[in-house]
């Protein structure tokens, strides 16, 4: 089999793992190895790849695992770095995504990782972004080696605890996974240059939103996480979990939604409400449930509300509330449609406000139940 035979089944091989932010779309992957990655600063073009699809673990929902039947191979790490280099020299691609399946122990193929960027690093010169993926149980000198040559590391969690870890594999300690994680902290406290994500697959154990939340907001502060990803599960053909239903998409996208909310407003795990099956409500989006269940602080006045309140209320975010307070400074606002100009969804903001104490509640009931 010759590389390019090789990259059409690594390359999609590799596409259970996130890298940009939430979920690729179908039409994300290009070919070849190459994704669309959907990025703050805009969307741009990422080279994913396996370096085997060997593994010896059974993983219950994942298309490698060592009973499944699927096509198998593996680059050397010479091969890998040629055949990325080569990609690179057709197709404009800002960084790779270096993972694999486990087909020795972690630290051999941790080994042909790090064998790998490093052939990019000094004879290819490549000087671009790499992240590569951290095998579960790699001792911590594979770790150090590796975060020399990447400038991102990552060890994907899965699942909230050892509990539902204990579902979905015999070969994978949850604890394993904390400690890899905690080995990277170390030396990013030692002033090694390298960032740190995670990724949880919703809906693949029976555990619920409320419990991946409380454990993304946790490891992201215990561990200084740049992001968590979240996944929803889709059944591969073939493993065990084949006729479980899909996690709606929309589970996913809530997650994000909270994890926005706790990075850019402030919001804490004790602000969401959940439904009684401990997920989040499917129908509203999690912003709009706080407002709706804390009367008390609402409505709120744009004129001499503060930042974090003006961020409270829905359809307005950070930088409509930066703007109504810049511009209100030198003139009050007199009525809702001169916020327009803001960024503010009126739409969602005009039942939760007042201007000058006049309300715009009664005006807009029948919207008001609509626009979730
Ligand atoms: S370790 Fe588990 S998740 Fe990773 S490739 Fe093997 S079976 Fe899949």
């Amino acid at each position: 089999m010759d590389s390019f035979e090789k990259l059409k089944i690594l390359g999609q091989a590799s596409k259970y793992d996130m890298c940009g932010c939430g979920r690729p779309n179908e039409d994300d992957y290009i070919k070849n190895g190459i994704y669309r990655v959907h990025t703050p600063d805009g969307i741009c073009s990422i080279f994913k790849v396996l370096l085997t699809n060997k593994c010896h673990r059974d993983c219950a929902y994942c298309v490698n695992r060592f009973e499944n039947n699927t096509e198998r191979t593996s680059f050397t790490p010479e091969e890998l770095a040629k055949v990325f280099m080569e990609v690179r020299r057709r197709h404009s691609i800002q960084g790779l995504f270096l993972s694999s399946a486990i087909d020795k122990n972690p630290d051999s193929d941790m080994s042909s990782l790090i064998d790998t960027a490093k052939i990019l690093r000094t004879r290819y010169n490549f000087k671009g972004y790499i992240h590569m993926k951290v095998m579960p149980g790699a001792s911590r000198a594979a770790i150090e080696e590796a975060s020399k040559v990447a400038n991102r590391l990552s060890l994907n969690i899965e699942v909230p605890s050892e509990r539902y870890m204990e579902r979905l594999t015999r070969a994978k300690r949850f604890g394993e996974i904390l400690n890899g994680m905690s080995e990277i902290k170390r030396l990013k406290d030692k002033g090694i240059r390298v960032s740190q994500t995670t990724q949880f697959i919703v809906g693949a154990a029976g555990e619920s939103d409320r419990e991946i939340v409380d454990e993304a907001y946790r490891l992201k502060r215990e561990f200084n996480l740049a992001r968590v990803y979240f996944s929803a599960f889709r059944p591969v053909e073939g493993t065990p979990m084949e006729g479980k239903e899909p996690t709606p998409l929309m589970r996913e996208y809530r997650l994000y939604q909270v994890d926005f909310l706790f990075s850019q407003y402030g919001f804490k795990p004790e602000d969401l409400s959940y439904e009684k099956d401990g997920n989040l409500p499917m129908d509203k989006d999690p912003k709009y449930v706080f407002a709706l269940n804390h009367p008390e602080i609402y409505p709120v006045e744009i004129n001499t509300a503060d930042y974090n309140l003006l961020l409270l209320v829905p359809g307005i975010g950070p930088v409509s509330a930066k703007r109504i307070l810049e511009r209100r400074v030198k003139d009050p606002y007199h009525s809702i449609d001169e916020l327009k100009g803001t960024g503010t969804v009126l739409k969602r903001a005009r039942p939760f406000i007042t201007i000058n104490g006049k309300s715009f509640t009664e005006e807009n009931k029948p919207k008001q139940l609509s626009f979730i």
